[in-house]
């Protein structure tokens, strides 16, 4: 089990293991946050704050949620509003302790345009 913290400790975010991957995305959310995704079931994620300890933001089409530590404004999850068995769940993995993390693969996600995942820097010979 791995569990990412907050700065001041008020929220946590409980996952199973450690990722294979991580999600580094660019879109106008991603980009601001600064934020590199884990991703896991919604089931196997336990966000472990008392209610009165988070924020919460969506926008858009609203369908899902970016959950912050009300205090210390550290981004914790993104979780969807409407939840079934294989609904997935975003962790901030800039929250977990480095040592506990290890040395993980980061993957570049367009998520302002394809939502593809890409290549950076381009190749020489696309630039
Ligand atoms: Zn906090």
């Amino acid at each position: 089990m791995l569990t990412a913290s907050c700065h001041c400790g008020a929220v946590k975010v409980e996952v199973p293991r450690g990722p294979e991957t991580l999600t580094n995305c660019n879109c106008s959310m991603c980009r601001r946050y600064g934020v590199l995704w884990a991703y896991y079931k919604d089931a196997e994620v336990k966000l472990a704050a008392a209610p009165d300890t988070i924020d919460r933001y969506a926008w858009g089409k609203k369908s899902q949620d970016f959950i912050r530590c009300k205090t210390c404004g550290c981004v914790m999850q993104w979780k969807k509003k409407t939840i079934g068995p294989e609904t997935r769940t975003g962790v901030n993995a800039r929250n977990f302790d480095p040592e506990a993390l290890g040395a993980v693969k980061i993957l570049l996600l367009d998520g302002a345009d394809t939502w593809e995942y890409i290549d950076w820097p381009p190749h020489a010979s696309e630039a």
